[in-house]
C-alpha cells in the first residue's frame, strides 16, 4: 500500500465516529480498482445522524420530544421553543405549563350545543339577547369561532362533532346528531342552518340530518355556495361566510338543483 494511502485510510478510521457539533458524521467511501482490487481513491461524504446523539441531556431531548408531537412542529422548532423556555424564569414556565393543565382539566363542552365552554351552558347559549328559533349547523368549534367572527349570525349552534365519514370510520352515532333531534323535538327551533364543509362528506352530513328533521315543524335550510365546492367553512373569509349565511336557501332546493 502506498503510504500516502495509508495515511489517508487512518485518517478516515479517526473520522469515522467523529460527531461534529452540528450532528454530522464523517464517513469516507473507499472506491476500488475494479481489476486489481486495490483502493484508488478515497471519497469523503457528510453523512446526517440525525439530532437523536447529540442532545446534551436528556430531559431536553425529552422535552423536545413532546414539543415535536404538536401538529406542524418539527424538531428543530421543538428545540428552538424549548431553549426558549429553558431561558425564561422558572415563575413564567410554571405559569405556561399551569395554563395547559388547567385548560386540558377544566374546559367542558356545552351540554345544549357541545361548543368549548367553562361552564355547563356555553356563553352564547347563555346569551339572553341571542335569537333561540335560529340554530346553525356546524362540524367543530373552529367553524363556531369562524361563524361569530363574522358578526352576522346572532342564533344559537349545534357542533356535531364531525362529519359522517365512512372512510374514516365516523358514522351518524358518533355524532350529536340524536341531541339536534332532541333540540328540535323540543318545540323552541324555527330554522335549522346547515353550514358544513361543500365536501362529499358534508353533503352526506346535510342529507341524514334533512331526513332526521324532515318529520318536524322546522324549516331547513343550507348555506349558499358562496364557499366553494371543496372548501373548509373555517378558511372561507369572513365577507364570504358572513354573505353565505345571509343568503342561506331552502334545503329542498339546494337538493333538487344538486341531484338535478
Ligand atoms: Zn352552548
Amino acid at each position: 500500500m502506498e503510504p500516502q494511502n495509508y495515511k489517508l485510510i487512518s485518517n478516515q478510521k479517526r473520522n469515522r465516529n467523529k460527531k461534529t457539533t452540528v450532528g454530522y458524521k464523517m464517513q469516507v467511501e473507499k472506491v476500488f480498482c475494479p481489476i486489481n482490487g486495490i483502493i484508488v481513491s478515497l471519497r469523503r461524504k457528510n453523512h446526517c445522524i440525525g439530532m437523536n446523539n447529540s442532545y446534551p441531556s436528556a430531559l431536553l431531548e425529552n422535552a423536545v420530544n413532546e414539543f415535536a408531537r404538536l401538529p406542524g412542529i418539527g424538531k428543530k422548532t421543538a428545540l428552538r421553543l424549548v431553549l426558549y423556555l429553558l431561558r425564561q424564569e422558572e415563575e413564567k414556565v410554571s405559569h405556561f405549563a399551569e395554563t395547559l393543565l388547567r385548560m386540558r382539566r377544566e374546559i367542558t363542552y356545552c351540554s345544549v350545543c357541545h361548543n368549548i365552554s367553562d361552564n355547563n351552558i356555553c356563553s352564547i347559549c347563555a346569551d339572553a339577547i341571542r335569537d333561540r328559533s335560529v340554530v346553525c349547523v356546524v362540524e367543530n368549534v373552529k367553524e363556531v369561532m369562524a361563524i361569530e367572527k363574522t358578526g352576522q349570525f346572532r342564533g344559537l349552534y349545534h357542533v356535531l362533532g364531525g362529519i359522517i365519514s365512512p372512510i374514516d370510520g365516523i358514522g351518524p352515532s358518533d355524532l350529536e346528531i340524536n341531541s339536534l333531534e332532541e333540540r328540535v323535538k323540543s318545540g323552541e327551533i324555527g330554522e335549522v342552518i346547515l353550514a358544513l364543509s361543500a365536501t362529499m362528506e358534508g353533503d352526506t352530513t346535510n342529507f341524514y340530518i334533512y331526513r332526521k328533521l324532515q318529520s318536524y315543524p322546522v324549516k331547513t335550510s343550507i348555506i349558499a355556495r358562496g364557499v366553494s365546492v371543496g372548501d373548509e367553512i373555517e378558511y372561507a373569509d369572513e365577507v364570504t361566510l358572513g354573505r353565505s349565511i345571509l343568503n342561506r336557501t331552502p334545503f329542498e332546493e339546494s337538493y333538487k338543483s344538486f341531484s338535478k
